[in-house]
């Protein structure tokens, strides 16, 4: 599964890898979790077809299991032509396994998120995944501020 969305969006969401449900579909984010990207997105005033999607991994780790570092760096070309078509200007990476990825690091999601990271000149937000928030609803509040940040960069690198 590749990714979906718009070609010239300023904003590209970068997951972690499909699920069932976007396995079945071969659409990235389209189950609870998508669910809760799409209000997230609606939230910021824009709609699926105005941003980008796609994921780090391109297919779906058996049983819901976490991406491996070989199969991270299989795709990784994929994310990286993505990027390079999109030209977004901003990236919101949804999770641990798409900040660590996109900024090389081991930091820890709770550490990265909340400021913004260049990366070959884009701005790239950390945020929480979705599946995190449907666990813990009180970090939507976090997640909040992120996307506050984001709103406003798009606004002022307009
Ligand atoms: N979680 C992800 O990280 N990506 C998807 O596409 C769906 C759920």
């Amino acid at each position: 599964m590749f990714g979906v969305g718009n070609p010239d969006a300023r904003l590209m969401f970068v997951g972690e890898g499909p699920g069932a449900d976007e396995d079945e579909k071969g659409e990235p984010f389209v189950g609870r979790a998508g669910q809760l990207l799409t209000q997230i997105i609606k939230a910021m005033g824009l709609e699926r077809d105005d941003v980008y999607i796609a994921n780090v991994v391109k297919c779906r780790p058996p049983g819901n299991r976490n991406p491996e570092p070989d199969e991270i760096d299989a795709c990784s070309p994929f994310l990286q032509a993505q990027i390079a078509s999109i030209r977004p200007t901003v990236i919101v990476a949804l999770g641990k396994f798409a900040a660590q990825t996109l900024l090389k690091t081991e930091t820890p999601i709770s550490r990265l998120r909340g400021q913004f990271h260049l990366r070959d000149g884009i701005a790239v937000m950390p945020t929480f995944h979705p599946s995190y928030l449907l666990r813990n609803p009180a970090a939507k509040r976090e997640v909040w501020e992120d996307m506050k940040m984001v709103m406003k960069k798009l606004t002022i690198d307009d």
